[in-house]
This record gives structure tokens, sequence and C-alpha cells, in this order.
């Protein structure tokens, strides 16, 4: 479904992603694991548009996301969750339902949709809340509700728990699993927290200096690092 290949990026002299490969297979959670300052986020946004690459292609269902003239219709096909929540100072309900209003969607099927994304975030008792009187756990449920209730097929997530801490982490990581799991969505989330990418992911891949060195399943990359770096980098961890 997701196609990237020989995704290379530089800022001025710094080339920060080197011929990055990868493919996400439809209805899987896969985590770009790695040091900070890998190239984890940049590659994020390169999928999600927000960046250009500097050569190579990123192929969603075929076409090429940089060269299509379409790139706000395939923008909206996609959802996106920064480290760091972003919540505007109105209702819960009038966050969840900010994406659906640019999408000029019927104020009785957003409420519908709301309605039910407040449920499955368990905050829908809250929905007269102003956002930005919640704590950093629930802030980001309602990032997580926002981007979902736009039924996106693909959900971009940029170290969505680094703020956390861990009962909120594992609340977040089971809303994961369950919008993977419910609405069969595919997930890319990056994340450096090794044993999050264990929790959570079908497949992973490690990115080491703006390439992945390996891309596995968890078991695999625990047990069979293929190179030095990358042995380096789950033995930290363990
Ligand atoms: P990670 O998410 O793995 O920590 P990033 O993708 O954020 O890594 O960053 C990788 C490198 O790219 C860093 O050295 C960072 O400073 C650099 N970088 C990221 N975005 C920009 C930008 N807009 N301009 C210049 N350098 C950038
Ligand atoms: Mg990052």
């Amino acid at each position: 479904m997701i196609e990237i290949t020989d995704v290379f990026k530089r800022f001025d002299e710094n080339e920060v992603l080197r011929g990055v490969n990868l493919t996400v297979r439809d209805g899987e959670i896969f985590a770009v694991i790695g040091p900070s300052g890998s190239g984890k986020s940049t590659l994020l946004r390169i999928v999600n548009l927000l960046e250009t690459p500097t050569s190579g292609r990123v192929l969603i269902d075929g076409t090429d996301i940089h060269a299509a003239d379409r790139q706000l219709s395939i923008r909206r096909r996609m959802g996106m969750v920064f480290q760091k929540p972003v919540v505007f100072s109105t209702t819960v309900y009038e966050n969840v339902a900010a994406g659906l209003r640019i999408r000029g969607v019927n104020e009785t099927a957003i409420r519908h949709r709301v309605e039910e994304a407040l449920e499955l975030i368990g905050l829908a008792d809250r929905e007269e809340q102003n956002a930005r009187t919640l704590s950093g756990g629930e802030m980001q449920r309602v990032a997580v509700a926002r981007a979902l209730v736009t039924d996106p097929v693909l959900l971009l997530m940029d170290e969505p728990t680094a703020n956390l801490d861990p009962i909120a982490t594992e609340t977040i990581e089971d809303l994961i699993r369950r919008i993977n799991r419910d609405y069969g969505t595919t997930l890319i989330i990056t994340t450096h927290d090794l044993l999050q990418g264990q929790r959570l992911a079908h497949r992973m891949g490690v990115m080491i200096d703006g390439a992945f060195a390996q891309i596995g399943t968890p078991r695999e990359i625990f047990s069979e690092p293929k190179t030095r770096s990358v042995a380096r980098f789950v033995g930290m961890e363990n």
C-alpha cells in the first residue's frame, strides 16, 4: 500500500535521509524505531506531505504522492498525531469535530462520528470541557480522535507518547491497538522506545543515520540483529 523507494532528504549540507526503502502493508502497525536524530520524524513528515524528498518516491496505492496534482485529496486520507498534543482552546467536542468541519461534513454526521470517537477515547462525558484544561494524556487522546473521525486509511504518529507518563502511555497504546483492530487502519508510529515498538508493532524498522539498518518483526529484530549498529541499539535497551 505504501511504497517508499530510495528516499533521500537533505537540509542544506545535512543529509538526513540516505536511501530509505520500505513497504508498509495494508492494515499493519509499523514502528519506525531508532535513536534521536536518526531521521524518523523527517520520514513521517515526508509521507504526510509536510516535506518533499530531495530524491526518491513515496507511492500510496501506486500514486506518487509528491508528484500528484491532487495532494490535498491524498493528504485528506491521512491523519497525523504529533509528539506534543495539538489542541485548540475550545470544547473537546469542537476539537474532535475540527477535521470534519473543514471537509464540509453535515452536522448530523459530525455529531454521530464525534460521539463515537469520544466514546472510543473514553472522554464522552467531557465533551463540553475546554480541551486546554485536560491532562497531557487526555489531550493526546483528543488529538487521536480528531485524526480518526476523518476515517483515514493511514494514521501517522510521531512519538505519540514521548511526553506522557506510563499510565497515559498504556492508554494510548491500547487505543492504537483498538483503532488498528476495529477499523483496520494502517498505522506508522515513530518511537525512540524500542520496547514500545515491540509491544505495538507487527513489524518494525530500525533507522540508523537516515536509513533502515533492519526491517522485520520485533522478534527478528531482537533475536537476530543483522548489523552491529542494530545490535547496539537493541542491546542498549535490554
Ligand atoms: P528523529 O525524529 O529521529 O529524532 P529528525 O528527523 O527529527 O530525527 O531529525 C534528523 C536530523 O534532521 C536532525 O539532525 C535534525 O536537526 C535535522 N532536521 C530536521 N528537520 C530539519 C529542518 N527543517 N531543517 C534543518 N534540519 C532539520
Ligand atoms: Mg523525532
